[in-house]
C-alpha cells in the first residue's frame, strides 16, 4: 500500500510513516534528541527543537512513535501533534482526527504558544 511520508510528503511503500530517507536522517537527529532529553529531562518540545536542531513535527513523530516522552512543566503534550493536554493520550482535535480517520495534517496544527 502506498502512503504518504510523514516528513516529506513523498509517496513510498515501506512499513511506518517515513520514506527511507527521512528515516535515515532522523536515525541521526533521533540520537541527538535522546541525547538532549537525557540531559534536560523537562525540556519542552520547543527547547528540544531549539537544543537539536531537530524540526517540531520530527519530534512529534518519535513521540507518535512511543520513542521519546516529552514532558512540559509537569504537563502532557498530546501524543500525536504534540499539544498540550490536561490528559493524553491525545488532544481532543486528534481524537476527533482519530475517529474520524483523518490524517495528521502539519498545516492544520495550531499555532505555537509562546
Ligand atoms: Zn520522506
Ligand atoms: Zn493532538
Amino acid at each position: 500500500m502506498l502512503k504518504n511520508c510523514a516528513e516529506c510528503g513523498n509517496v513510498f511503500a515501506e512499513e511506518g510513516d517515513l520514506c527511507l530517507s527521512c528515516l535515515a536522517l532522523m536515525q541521526g537527529d533521533f540520537q541527538k534528541i535522546r541525547e538532549f532529553s537525557f540531559a534536560n529531562p523537562n525540556a519542552s518540545l520547543q527547547q528540544i527543537a531549539a537544543g537539536t536542531g531537530a524540526s517540531e513535527p520530527r519530534i512529534i513523530l518519535y513521540l507518535r512513535q512511543g520513542k521519546l516522552r516529552v514532558v512540559s512543566q509537569g504537563k502532557v503534550v498530546c501524543a500525536r501533534c504534540g499539544t498540550e493536554v490536561l490528559r493524553g493520550p491525545y488532544c481532543r482535535s486528534c481524537e476527533l482526527d482519530i475517529k474520524e480517520g483523518r490524517p495528521l495534517n502539519k498545516k492544520t496544527l495550531p499555532p505555537r504558544r509562546n
